[in-house]
């Protein structure tokens, strides 16, 4: 057997068999390529599920790691360190709406935390807890938390684990009547969606749906919760997905790309509820520890500049003309979706429910790419891939998808 072989087997032995990995053991990365143990390259347009925003190896993330290892790696929440309580004071002052921040370790957690809020702040205002409900979106993903999981309203993610906490209600995305109607019995205190619906499908709110869902909001006198744990932090070429819309919202959770690879998440919070969750309402052991946040700081940083959104721009529209030059070689796509570089393109009738199928291609051929779905190829590479990384990653998404065709 090869180290691979052996490692993987070993894997099957002794993990929980939750994920479907690839046959393949990665071991090193630098910009957006990695090699597995077997000296393979591969171009990575999937960037560990939209996390390493700033490619494999960053010097920079690498050297504010390596700098707080010397000096401290952890202390309670009940001491200070200077990390974290700088990171929180920099997403407050990026953010444009945030009074408060609060940190913790996942994307998951951020919204647990924002979910309590939820619940905290109607129950400050003597709702009942009848009148304390959260509305999501169908197709939406939230994390794998239980509360996180009713959140999430896709039924192959809750399966089997009921009985679910209540006070969710679910309607369709982009479907404002559904949403009005959802509202009208006043019990809402929440509505909580993704700026782009990433695990269902990298479905984009509508034009000037988030700027309808705030208004509706502020008629029934619920709060706007946005999990930008995907879309945010630069990805759709803006620090916040949000900032396109042009609206306010209350709670904003992140995660994922907020420490470059290094996990660490976030609830932001504005002025409105910024007081509701007092001494003792919250906590948590590792969130905001100051390795992940001496990372997440650099992260942010680099991530805001100008120079980030620029190239966004520039390699989202590459990447679309990539993909449409491929469609009009062999006629699989269907439409492709999304914003800057969160791009799904949606396979034909004739193709569905094939992604994955396409992605064995795909990482034969040296590329490592994502599903949302049966039906879509999801692209979410590093925010500062070059030419030529796209460009390659681009003729091996054409190899796979000839090798594909030709069964
Ligand atoms: C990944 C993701 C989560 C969950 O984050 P974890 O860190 O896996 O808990 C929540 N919301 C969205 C939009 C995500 O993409």
């Amino acid at each position: 057997m090869t180290a691979a072989a052996d490692l993987i087997a070993s894997a099957k032995q002794y993990t929980l068999s939750v994920y479907r990995q690839r046959e393949l053991v990665l071991e090193r990365g630098q910009g957006a390529r990695l090699w597995d143990t077997e000296g393979r390259e591969y171009i990575d347009l999937s960037a560990g599920i939209a996390v390493c925003g700033l490619g494999h190896h960053d010097p920079d993330l690498t050297a504010a790691l390596v700098e707080q290892a010397g000096k401290l790696w952890h202390t309670s929440n009940v001491f200070y360190s200077e990390p974290p309580l700088r990171l929180s004071q920099e997403l407050v002052e990026a953010s444009r709406f945030a009074s408060r921040a609060f940190l913790c370790n996942s994307g998951a957690e951020a919204n647990e935390a924002a979910i309590k809020l939820v619940r905290k702040w109607a129950a400050g205002q003597g709702r009942s807890a009848e009148r304390r409900v959260i509305v999501t979106f169908r197709g939406s993903f939230h994390g794998r938390t239980l509360a996180a999981v009713t959140a999430t309203a896709q039924p192959k993610y809750q399966e089997g684990y009921e009985p679910l906490p209540g006070g969710f209600r679910y309607v369709d995305f982009n479907d404002l009547a559904q949403l009005e109607a959802a509202m009208a019995h006043g019990d809402v205190a929440a509505v909580m969606l993704e700026p782009v619906q990433g695990e269902g499908g990298v479905v984009p709110a509508a034009e000037g749906f988030l700027a309808q869902v705030r208004a509706l909001c502020d008629r029934h006198d619920a709060l706007l919760v946005l999990d930008e744990i995907q879309s945010g932090m630069g990805r759709t070429g803006e620090l916040f997905a949000h900032w396109h819309d042009g609206v306010q919202p209350d709670i904003v959770t992140l995660a994922k790309a907020l420490g470059g690879g290094f996990p660490i998440g976030a609830m932001l919070v504005g002025a409105k509820v910024a007081e509701v969750m007092q001494f003792g309402a919250h906590g948590t052991t590792f969130g905001g520890n100051p390795l992940a946040a001496a990372v997440a700081r650099v992260a942010l940083r680099k991530l805001a500049s100008p120079e980030i959104a620029a190239n966004v721009q520039r390699q989202s529209q590459a990447l679309r003309d990539g993909i449409a030059a491929l469609d009009a070689e062999f006629g699989l796509f269907s439409q492709v979706r999304g914003r800057g570089l969160m791009l799904g393109a949606v396979l034909r009738q004739a193709h569905a429910g094939k992604a994955a199928d396409i992605l064995d291609h795909a990482a034969r051929e040296g590329l490592l790419l994502l599903q949302a779905g049966p039906d879509v190829l999801r692209f979410v590479p590093a925010l500062n891939i070059s030419d030529e990384e796209l460009s390659e990653g681009l003729t091996r998404l054409r190899r796979a998808l000839q090798a594909y065709l030709a069964g």
